[in-house]
């Protein structure tokens, strides 16, 4: 298994290769979505509660499917997780992920996760965020999740992983509701909160891309593209909802 050191270094190599420094939070989804050399299809799907995520190399192509009835938190880190297979691992053709953190996973699941909390998180960041308090009590905890945007449980195993937090300490914050501490401290639910239910079923990024070139380049009629469209959950594009107004959400 690679060590916690490799992985942070192949998460900063990430970063690198995405435009982005080895500090600052991310947008993982815009950045997966918009990188347009690595033909990679995201698609978010309700799937069993047992699975976080899954991810398919058919040739160049790539497909990473993101279950969407977990919390935002949790598909960021899903999402980062799954890279890792595509990236790394030279053999994937598929690979279903399991929704927990626990129990009997592969090394190729750990080191999934912990390329996944580095590259959401790399260690040095964590650090350097650290410097600005003492201790790390839950309003710190909850300020440096919402910070780097990672799920509440990926930010308490990381603090344990790096020996910031001990599991005693760990253990005086289980039971707690999460999402209403941070409405406490004046953020919102999101990060802990699934979309809501007619944004759970959506394609980005390739598949939207290569539909539209094929329409433009006049391969495909338009119905075939409307078809392709609705097929992968963008009826918002067929039929221009969600238009947003000039200026207002700019
Ligand atoms: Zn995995």
């Amino acid at each position: 298994m690679k060590s916690h050191q490799e992985l942070n270094s192949l998460a900063l190599r990430t970063r690198r290769q995405l435009g982005e420094d080895g500090y600052s939070p991310i947008d993982i989804f815009a950045l997966v979505n918009g990188w347009t050399d690595k033909k990679i299809t995201v698609v978010r799907y309700p799937l069993s509660e047992r699975i976080s995520g899954m991810c398919t190399r058919v040739g160049e192509d790539v497909v990473i499917c993101i279950n969407s009835r977990s919390s935002n938190g949790r598909q960021r880190f899903t999402m980062a997780h799954e890279l890792y297979h595509i990236l790394y691992e030279d053999k994937m053709d598929r690979v279903i992920c399991g929704m927990s953190f626990s129990g009997n996973k592969s090394d190729s699941e750990k080191e999934a996760d912990q390329f996944a909390s580095y590259l959401l998180m790399p260690y040095d960041a964590l650090l350097q965020y650290a410097e600005r308090f003492k201790t790390w009590d839950l309003k710190n905890i909850i300020e440096a999740e919402q910070f780097f945007q990672i799920s509440h449980m990926a930010m308490m195993l990381r603090l344990q992983t790096d020996g910031l937090l001990t599991e005693k300490d760990a253990s005086k914050y289980q039971g707690i509701t999460v999402s209403r501490e941070a409405s406490k401290l004046g953020y919102s639910k999101d990060l802990y909160m699934p979309l809501p239910e007619n944004r759970q079923y959506f394609t980005t990024g390739e598949y939207i891309r290569k539909v539209e070139k094929l329409s433009e380049e006049e391969r495909i009629s338009d119905g075939k593209k409307d078809e392709l469209l609705l097929d992968s959950f963008r009826a918002d594009i067929v039929y221009n909802l969600d238009e947003e107004e000039p200026d207002l959400n700019d």
